[in-house]
């Protein structure tokens, strides 16, 4: 059995093969990446060191399309993180129905500790590592952890250089100057939101009525927070790598936006706050709240923490932030969750936009993409929640029936090659 990240997803994989009565064949071959492509990238230093980072690139299955999935920069990347997150994206992309398979890349790095020409330096080493496997018909990068538009910028003048040729369609999240879409950068956390105030209808839970506890505050949680406060529900507590802030009667997550905007590593720490209290990650976690937002990394709400969690329900930003474990836990608890592969399914949604877009040469405005991607996303939700309801199964379990069904009827109909 194997441990790590890509355990959760092998077990979360074997209970629904075992609900669905998926044939043997295709589950075993659902248990592994198509492709893993492992590089090394040295780079010079600023300090004229050469140093050499470890870059991987997993293609975990392209049945339904190109694969698809972003590039993660951060300390605890590893093989085994970045095949989980690369199964995850083929799931994801299934649940919202957007034709496309699964990838995920990362460098292991830190890139807190480095200049911007240093990661600029590494992050062309690496799209050259990775040039070999992808392409806007095989697998199109997008950003993650720690990469934002402006990688997407140097991946593809990286990319336009190598083969003498502007190559716009090579990555999506880029900037809308660079043949970006408009509503992109907002778009996982616009989706967390959108999924938040289903969940909440069908609930028939008043947003006035509602607590948040937000962990992360990048890109995917500090938007998250701001438009579901813009709902109506009151965001009580805020964290991010560098610690966490509460108030009871609501943060100022404008003022909070801004502080990061000029802070240093765009985190939070010394944000100061009329009657704000500094709290842990893990006491945030663990809040007396109604709806908790983990929007950081993995294995986040695991067994040792599940008891404690006292939210009622739970909107996954991140991937992969809850553990099978702690899924049974929450489960019994009567705690509903939204999972990742659903609720953060927004950002993939708009990136699709962005290559059909770039491929059209045609741009559509913002009304046209946040009503489209509603659309989508209010659809998947309605499809889990009537199965889930229809099976009494949780969502993440009704989400990834759809999914594994959509990806295992696409295998077959393509039959195995040769
Ligand atoms: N990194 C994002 C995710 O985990 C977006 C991927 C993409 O747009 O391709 O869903």
């Amino acid at each position: 059995m194997e441990n790590g990240v890509f355990g959760m997803v092998l077990k979360q994989l074997d209970t629904t093969a075992e609900i669905i009565g998926l044939d043997e064949n295709m589950h075993r071959m659902l248990r592994q990446p198509e492709r893993e492509l492992t590089v090394s990238v040295p780079i010079q230093m600023d300090d004229g060191r050469i140093e050499v980072f470890t870059g991987h690139r997993v293609q975990y299955n392209s049945a339904r399309g190109p694969c698809k999935g972003g590039i993660r920069y951060h300390p605890d990347v590893s093989l085994d993180e970045v095949k989980a997150l690369a199964a995850w994206m083929t799931w994801k992309c299934a649940v919202v129905n957007i034709p496309y398979g699964g990838a995920k890349g990362g460098v292991q790095c830190d890139p807190l500790t480095m200049s911007k020409s240093e990661i600029m330096r590494m992050t062309r080493r690496y799209t050259f590592g990775i040039l070999p496997i992808i392409g806007p018909r095989h697998d199109i990068p997008a950003p993650d952890v720690n990469t934002s538009s402006e990688t997407m910028g140097w991946i593809m003048d990286t990319v336009s250089m190598l083969e003498a040729a502007t190559t716009l369609d090579i990555v999506t999240g880029k900037s809308i100057e660079l043949g970006g879409s408009l509503g992109r950068r907002e778009a996982t956390g616009r989706g967390v939101m959108i999924t938040t105030m289903e969940l909440l209808r069908r609930l028939g839970k008043n947003p006035e009525d509602v607590t948040v506890a937000v962990q992360g505050f990048g890109n995917v949680g500090s938007v998250a927070a701001d438009l579901i406060r813009k709902e109506g529900c009151r965001i009580v507590a805020a964290s991010d790598a560098s610690g966490g802030y509460f108030k009871g009667d609501g943060l100022d997550i404008d003022g909070m936006i801004q502080y990061t905007e000029t802070s240093k590593n765009h985190l939070l720490a010394g944000y100061e706050g009329d009657g704000v209290e500094v709290i842990s990650n893990e006491e945030l976690l663990t809040l007396d709240v109604d709806l908790l937002v983990p929007a950081a990394l993995e294995n986040q709400i695991n067994e040792k923490n599940g008891d404690n969690i006292r939210a009622k329900m739970i909107v996954e930003g991140a991937n992969g932030p809850t553990t099978p474990e702690a899924d049974n836990i929450l489960h019994d608890k009567g705690v509903i969750v939204a999972p990742d592969i659903l609720a953060n399914s927004g950002g993939v949604v708009v990136s699709y936009f962005e290559w059909v877009q770039g491929i059209q040469s045609f741009f559509w405005d913002l009304d046209e993409i946040n009503q489209n991607l509603k659309n989508i996303m209010v659809s998947a939700f309605d499809t889990v929640w009537e199965l889930s309801t229809k099976e009494k199964v949780d969502m993440r379990t009704a989400a990834m029936m759809i999914a594994i069904k959509k990806v295992a009827v696409a295998m077959e109909q393509r039959g195995i090659f040769p």
